[in-house]
């Protein structure tokens, strides 16, 4: 399975279970599911940094017994969240990730 294969599940999902949320009427719409799941993105990945802040404290600070193999499955999901919102927002603005990853690469092959 591609990554526009999962785009397209992720989308079908969304459009069946939030079918308000996907009517929209003009530019203002469009601009407020953008805020909406881009305000939703950076939660997630709020949460995931929560989770890598506390290990930093107990693995480098020696503040707690927390180790980076008990967030493993946690810090899993909160990156799954970031994907599939990363995903939801490429089909809200009709973006191919997929294209645009090989292109970055070959631009970071080039830089690094
Ligand atoms: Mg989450």
């Amino acid at each position: 399975m591609n990554l526009s294969e999962l785009m397209k599940m992720q989308m079908d999902f969304s459009r069946e279970k939030f079918p308000q949320f996907w009517k929209i009427e003009d530019e203002k719409d469009l601009a407020l599911r953008l805020e909406y799941l881009t305000n939703a993105l950076a939660g997630e990945v709020g949460e995931a940094a929560n989770i890598v802040k506390k290990v930093v404290r107990s693995v480098v600070y020696n503040r707690g017994d927390l180790r980076l193999r008990d967030v493993r499955e946690e810090l899993e999901e909160e990156l799954t969240d970031v994907f599939i919102y990363t995903l939801t927002i490429a089909g809200l603005l009709g973006l191919d990730l997929e294209k645009a990853f090989y292109r970055k690469l070959e631009v970071n092959k080039k830089r690094f």
